[in-house]
């Protein structure tokens, strides 16, 4: 059954939804970090608990483009299916429609202009930023990347804080002349994982995936070809043909038991315009298409599905994941369980100055 955070209810009921919604209108971090916490509450088991994170990016998706969000949108069942056990944000602000400097954003909570990545080509990632990956290994977690695009390699210095991060690429992922033209499939991707995952030592882990395919070349395979060929039908079928293998990879992890106790993220670098306003593509204009992306959330306890309308922003994903991930971060919080945003601010990343 769809819930949705924002709806009213009579007075004097002050329920958990009620408390959603005062935080809807503040920092994602803090509603990612309260709808774990207050929906647990201070003594149960999972609060003391540390989780596994599986974050996955989906490059070039506009939110509207999915049918999770628009029933016209690429067929998305598994997207459907897993959202009916986890939190669907349907107001998600990417910072920047490019990316690596998104993808800057997504992983160190900080704005561009206080990163300092704002194009693709000629940026990179300074070594004092401090990314998700770097927070979670130096409290425990092993962290491993798997891109799809060579835009996202380690030579720009988003690799920092992976123990292990695929960005081997060879002659055969050149689709055209151009760094964004150098890609994986998804399933290439997801097989680097999935080679990962069935060999890594036990232990919590946090796992970037990222997946290009949605980009341009709009090349999906034969399967999910539209009959009558166009660029946005193609588009289209690269999102399914994604969607495929976020199911693949959801139902393998699914039979080793490991949603019980990992949070799953999924959502997107930016959106695309598709001939909107004149623009192909992305990059050039910050129209709704190009910076509006999906964003879906299941904690290991499972909940019906809740929709949350309330506007939030990519720069904020990274600031309220490590806390609810890491019981280490916890105590340096000085916070068993930590449930609004101020308190948020102690330890974030950017810790008040994310520019
Ligand atoms: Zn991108």
């Amino acid at each position: 059954m769809e819930q949705e955070a924002s709806s009213n209810r009579p007075p004097g009921s002050i329920r958990k939804p009620i408390l959603l919604s005062l935080v809807l209108v503040a920092a994602l971090a803090a509603v990612i970090v309260s709808i774990f916490f207050l929906r647990e509450g201070k003594s149960t088991k999972a609060a003391r608990e540390a989780y596994n994170l599986v974050f996955i990016s989906i490059d070039t998706v506009r939110d509207d483009a999915l049918q999770l969000y628009n029933p016209n949108g690429a067929p998305t069942p598994s997207l459907n299916r897993i959202s009916e056990n986890g939190y669907v944000f349907t107001d998600v602000i990417a910072q920047v429609p490019f990316t690596l400097p998104s993808h800057c954003t997504m992983l160190t909570g900080t704005y561009p202009m206080k990163h300092l990545v704002q194009e693709n080509i000629k940026a990179r990632l300074p070594d004092k930023a401090l990314t998700l990956a770097e927070l979670l290994k130096q409290n425990g977690h092993q962290t491993a990347g798997f891109i799809g695009s060579i835009v996202l390699a380690a030579s720009v210095g988003i690799s920092q804080g992976f123990d292990q991060y695929d960005d081997v690429f060879t002659l055969s992922d050149i689709k055209f002349a151009d760094l964004g033209g150098v890609q994986k499939t998804a399933d290439e991707v997801y097989q680097s994982f999935r080679r990962w995952f069935d060999k890594k030592p036990p232990g919590k882990f946090f796992a970037f995936v990222h997946f290009y395919d949605a980009h341009i070349p709009y090349e999906p395979p034969p399967e999910f070809i539209p009959k009558t060929i166009t660029r946005e039908g193609m588009y289209k079928g690269e999102l399914q043909y994604i969607d495929s293998v976020i199911g693949k990879l959801y139902d393998g992890l699914a039979q080793q038991g490991i949603w019980e106790n990992t949070i799953l993220v999924i959502t997107g670098d930016h959106g695309e315009m598709l001939g909107e306003h004149g623009e192909y593509g992305h990059g050039y204009f910050v129209y709704q298409p190009a910076v509006r992306v999906p964003l879906v959330i299941q904690l290991p306890k499972r909940v019906e599905k809740t929709v949350i309308k309330g506007p939030v922003q990519l720069v904020d994903i990274s600031s309220g994941l490590p806390l609810v991930c890491s019981t280490t971060l916890r105590r340096k919080a000085g916070r068993t369980s930590p449930s609004v945003s101020r308190k948020v601010k102690r330890w974030s990343p950017s810790a008040g100055d994310r520019g």
